[in-house]
């Protein structure tokens, strides 16, 4: 078994993120993704969970088919609003069995429109409790660099986070652009008593309407300077591409001189970015090596 917690203590990290697929086509499509970055040797991937529960089998099967089936580890997204206890006790039980022995534990986010849903857990504090009352996993959990959308105020922000790091084993961040705010967290963690280790995610932009929509989502800025750069190319998707890796590649090389814990790549299911950027950065197929 093959805890992320031990991986983090051993060196730094470099991992994949994936999402469940709606149709076949997009299932083959990710079976090929999968297949692609495997050489690369990631420390761990990771498989998000639907809002809600909506991709609850299918995440899982992934994660399972990604654990027995390939080389790599896997680690299953899990979110606890709007699921009961029971529920939750239930699909971690579940992991458990299958062997998977690594969760990202979270809160979600309440489903748009409606009240009437399950209200056992609200942070994802309480489901890093109700996962350590379970079994021996390793538990990860979100971290914002630029502030949760819901948080009143960068205080109670970082607080919260702080308090949610003591009871988990890492953290891995929301998407950013620029080092500062990540770096600006760290120190803010490390006021706080806080010294857990906080991957740095990063998404290379392959399309930048895209990227710039879910940024918005999710409170990360999409620097001035940057869409400038995409939309002097937005007719040519290559160089869309090219700039999106460049950038990335940028970002993570800032990062691993700041001497980062790990990086997390937003691979939105595709490999080519990914691929790129690791052959930019010199990492060494094969080991967690860097430069
Ligand atoms: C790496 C990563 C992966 C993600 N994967 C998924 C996924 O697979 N599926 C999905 O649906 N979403 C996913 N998300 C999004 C996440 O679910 C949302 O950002 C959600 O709105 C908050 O989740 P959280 O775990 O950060 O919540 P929390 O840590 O619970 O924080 C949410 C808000 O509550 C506040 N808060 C926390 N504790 C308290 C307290 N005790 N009292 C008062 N306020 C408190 C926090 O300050 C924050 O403002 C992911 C996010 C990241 C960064």
């Amino acid at each position: 078994m093959t805890y992320i917690r031990d991986l983090l203590a051993a060196g730094r990290t470099f991992s994949f993120e994936f999402f469940p697929p709606k149709t076949d086509e997009a299932a083959r499509e990710l079976e090929k993704t999968l297949r692609e970055l495997e050489p690369l040797h990631p420390s761990f991937v990771s498989v998000t969970y639907g809002a809600g529960g909506s991709t609850r089998d299918r995440t899982r099967d992934i994660v399972v088919h990604i654990e027995r089936e390939t080389t790599m580890t896997a680690m299953a997204h899990l979110t606890c609003i709007a699921h009961t206890r029971e529920q939750l006790s239930q699909i971690i039980s579940e992991y458990h069995q299958a062997g998977i022995r690594n969760l990202l534990a979270l809160a979600g986010d309440p489903p748009a429109g409606v009240d009437d849903y399950p209200h056992d857990l609200r942070y994802a504090y309480e489901l890093v409790e109700l996962i350590r009352e379970h079994d021996d996993f390793s538990i990860g959990v979100a971290a914002h660099p630029e502030l949760h959308p819901r948080s009143p105020d960068r205080e109670s922000d970082r607080r919260h986070l702080a308090e949610k790091l003591a009871l988990a084993d890492f953290a891995i961040t929301q998407f950013f652009f620029e080092p500062d705010p990540y770096l600006r967290m760290i120190d803010e963690l490390d006021a706080l008593g806080c010294s857990k280790p906080v991957i740095p995610g990063v998404i290379p932009v392959t399309n930048a309407k895209q990227v710039e929509r879910f940024a918005q989502l999710a409170g990360a800025e999409f620097p001035r300077h940057l869409a400038a750069r995409f939309e002097a190319v937005a007719d040519d998707p290559a160089a869309v591409r090219a700039i999106g890796v460049e950038i990335a590649t940028d970002l993570c090389q800032r990062l691993l001189e700041e001497g980062v814990p790990g990086v997390h790549f937003y691979t939105l299911n595709r490999s080519r970015a990914t691929r790129e950027i690791y052959a930019n950065l010199g990492l060494v197929a094969g080991s967690a090596e860097q430069p």
